[in-house]
């Protein structure tokens, strides 16, 4: 079974026809509920590429996981900084993934750069999970630590 997704399109995708079905299912989903908001778009950072650099085991080399950024143009006329923006953009993710009940079945990644930019992973998986890296190590690898909703807020970039 193949999926065409309606706000995606083949060229965000290393190569679509490889990817998991139930993935392009979910993001599309969730980029369609995501978009009731307030316009939100999703811009694909890394799929399915076996030459990404990803952790070994990456759900992203099973063809089973997206990186991306979300931004909308509506929330920064709305919100008077960036962090503002960031922060209403991950609590609507957050409500998106339980109202489209993609939740359950999916792990998700919130990375912020050492910058303070933001940028999110979703993968289809059987256990849900949830995690946040702040920044990288000096060998160019994500820090991977606990969930932990106020540490994330302060590594955001206020602007
Ligand atoms: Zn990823």
């Amino acid at each position: 079974m193949i999926y065409i997704p309606k706000h995606f399109s083949n060229s965000e995708f290393w190569n679509i026809k490889l990817m998991n079905p139930l993935t392009l299912y979910f993001i599309d989903t969730v980029r369609d509920a995501m978009g009731e908001i307030t316009d939100f778009r999703f811009n694909t950072l890394s799929t399915n590429n076996p030459e990404d650099n990803h952790v070994k085991g990456s759900s992203h080399y099973d063809n089973r996981a997206v990186d991306y950024t979300i931004s909308s143009k509506k929330l920064k006329k709305l919100t008077q900084n960036k962090k503002e923006a960031d922060m209403f953009t991950l609590e609507s993710l957050f409500s998106t993934l339980i109202k489209t009940r993609t939740s359950k079945m999916m792990g998700l990644g919130v990375y912020v750069n050492s910058k303070g930019y933001i940028s999110y992973h979703t993968d289809y998986r059987s256990e849900p999970a949830k995690w946040m890296a702040l920044g990288k190590n000096k060998n160019n690898e994500w820090n991977y630590v606990d969930f932990n909703y106020e540490k994330l807020k302060d590594h955001i970039l206020t602007l």
